[in-house]
């Protein structure tokens, strides 16, 4: 019944995609937004990817969802600042399909949005499996000039073989490591020495996750250069980027 309600979801115009804002700790000023997207499903109210995407991509759903979630994405970051990015996360399963590259240029091409105002974000097991040809389309898109992302680092295997694999532009530390940093203190050295290796290998990192001023500070004192979490904002609708980057 999930599976068919979703089959139907874009032809009913019920997803949508939200937005939550990446913030620079230097400047304060908004970097990027991150799409996040929802499912308004009927009866059920908003519902987060983390309870469907494993559903899209067993019956093969992701591929137009993640395309549309693409051209959608790029159309609303138009529409903003010039120096505001837009990331996106794509699935292992996205990262497959033959057309990801085309949609993409596509994208871009369609809403005159230059590529380096795109960023992409991958987890780990991309990169895990079908790993050459994953590798090379990581290349392709890179070479249009869109930024890649390595999301919830820290969690899964963790191989820092995968940090060499690629030459990612930007590590996202799991906010499972701000859940516990109050309470051990084996978080603050983990996230420390992941800040550290961002720096030496010239890739920037993101602490997701981000709650209260403490974890702010302690994130901003160790040299991480972007902080993301409801302290700032929560995902929002595209009207209200738009909105707040008017007020700014
Ligand atoms: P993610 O890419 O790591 O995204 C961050 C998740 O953490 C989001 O959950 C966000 O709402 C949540 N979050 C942000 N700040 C905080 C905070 O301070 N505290 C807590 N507790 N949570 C916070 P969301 O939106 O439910 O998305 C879950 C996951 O679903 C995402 O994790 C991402 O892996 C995936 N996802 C989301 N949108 C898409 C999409 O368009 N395509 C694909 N393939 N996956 C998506
Ligand atoms: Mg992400
Ligand atoms: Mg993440």
């Amino acid at each position: 019944e999930a599976m068919e309600d979703l089959r139907n979801a874009l032809a009913t115009e019920s997803m949508d995609v939200y937005f939550q804002p990446l913030v620079n700790t230097r400047t304060r000023k908004v970097a990027a937004y991150e799409t996040l997207l929802r499912w308004n499903r009927p009866g059920h109210g908003l519902v987060s990817p983390a309870v469907f995407i494993s559903i899209a991509e067993e019956t093969g759903i992701i591929v137009p969802l993640g395309d549309w979630v693409i051209r959608k994405a790029i159309e609303e970051a138009a529409q903003w600042r010039d120096e505001v990015t837009v990331a996106i996360n794509l699935s292992p399963a996205q990262m497959k399909s033959p057309s990801l590259v085309a949609t993409v240029v596509g994208a871009l091409a369609a809403s005159q949005l230059d590529p380096s105002r795109l960023e992409i974000e991958i987890v780990e097991s991309v990169l895990m499996d079908e790993t050459e040809q994953n590798i090379r389309t990581l290349h392709a898109l890179r070479e249009l000039g869109v930024k890649i992302a390595l999301d919830d680092f820290g969690t899964g295997y963790s191989s820092l073989s995968y940090l060499r694999a690629f030459p990612f532009d930007k590590i996202k530390i799991d906010r499972s490591f701000m859940r516990d940093l109050e309470t051990r203190g084996d978080s603050l050295a983990i996230i420390k020495a992941v800040i550290e290796l961002g720096h030496s290998l010239g890739m920037s990192t993101t602490a997701e996750g981000i709650e209260t001023e403490e974890q702010l500070e302690a994130v901003r004192a160790q040299g991480c250069n972007e902080v993301q979490g409801f302290l700032f904002s929560p995902p929002i609708p595209g009207s209200g980027v738009i909105d707040l980057l008017k007020a700014q």
